[in-house]
């Protein structure tokens, strides 16, 4: 597909919405009339940026989920939230938060705080529940889709969206043809990023937490909904199983579920790099 810098600039591209930085610095540098290239220097440029955007689900006057001794997923995911924060921030990561205390916060607003930011990566926090089957427990991952992945994550999509009903990425005074074009380029590289964050947090959490079988899952989630930035939503724990609701409760196991997301996302900075060394 070509696609130059003309083309993009006379559709009015360029102030309506937020491109990839890797794909902003290709932009800035084609040549009308000849394909974007990007440089090895541009592209390391791009990739050196680190910023995390830690979203802990829920707020205010929307509690979550809530567990057997009416202990609130909102808080647990709060204070799950902290402590991700403060390893990431040790390993030198600049991290921003869509909410640090208890306010509630439209899921929308949760993508564009990320998005202002271009932030190299979204995560957010959450802790599930199914009152039908207590017996169902363990951490999962989940990236955006159109469809999801199971009935169980299609329900848990419906659970977490319940406060809000989903928009749509907006490409606002852009033609039509052009918006398509554009999403579908950034739509597939956010998607493979997205993939490649899901299977590194899979990686480091399953040696320090419970996983449901097939723990790499996909749905429809409003907050993951960035086609800009790679995006993941972890499930920590079932508040409505008795033994993942009593792990949730102690600092020890939200600490470790903290520390394992933050070897993930130093996995996933790394596999970029060395993508990026190999150009
Ligand atoms: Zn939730």
């Amino acid at each position: 597909m070509r696609l130059s810098r003309r083309f993009l600039l006379d559709s009015g591209v360029k102030a309506t919405i937020t491109l990839p930085l890797w794909m902003q610095s290709a932009l800035a540098r084609a040549t009308p009339g000849q394909p974007p290239r990007l440089s090895r220097a541009a592209w390391r440029e791009a990739s050196a940026r680190r910023l995390v955007v830690i979203d802990p689900g829920h707020g205010g006057h929307d509690p979550g989920a809530i567990g057997q001794g009416n202990i609130f997923e909102k808080s647990i995911v709060l204070s799950t939230a902290h402590d991700l924060r403060q390893a990431l921030e040790r390993g030198g990561y600049e991290v921003v938060m869509t909410r640090s205390r208890d306010i509630f916060i439209p899921l929308q607003t949760r993508v564009d705080i990320a998005e202002r930011h271009k932030a190299t990566l979204f995560l957010s926090i959450h802790a599930n529940s199914v009152a039908h089957d207590p017996a169902v427990r363990g951490a999962s991952i989940y990236t955006f889709s159109n469809h999801a992945s199971d009935r169980l994550a299609a329900r848990m999509a419906q659970s977490e969206n319940s406060v809000e009903s989903l928009s749509n990425p907006n490409f606002r005074g852009v033609s039509p043809q052009v918006a398509k074009i554009l999403f579908a380029l950034m739509a597939h590289s956010t998607k493979i990023e997205s993939h490649l964050l899901q299977q590194k947090m899979v990686g480091a959490l399953a040696p320090h937490v419970p996983l449901l079988p097939n723990p790499a899952r996909h749905a429809t989630f409003a907050v993951l909904q960035s086609s800009a930035i790679p995006s993941v939503l972890v499930e920590t724990a079932f508040l409505s199983n008795p033994a993942d609701e009593a792990e949730l409760r102690t600092p020890a196991f939200r600490r470790r579920i903290a520390l394992s997301m933050k070897s993930a996302v130093d996995a996933w900075f790394l596999a970029r790099q060395h993508a990026v060394a190999n150009l």
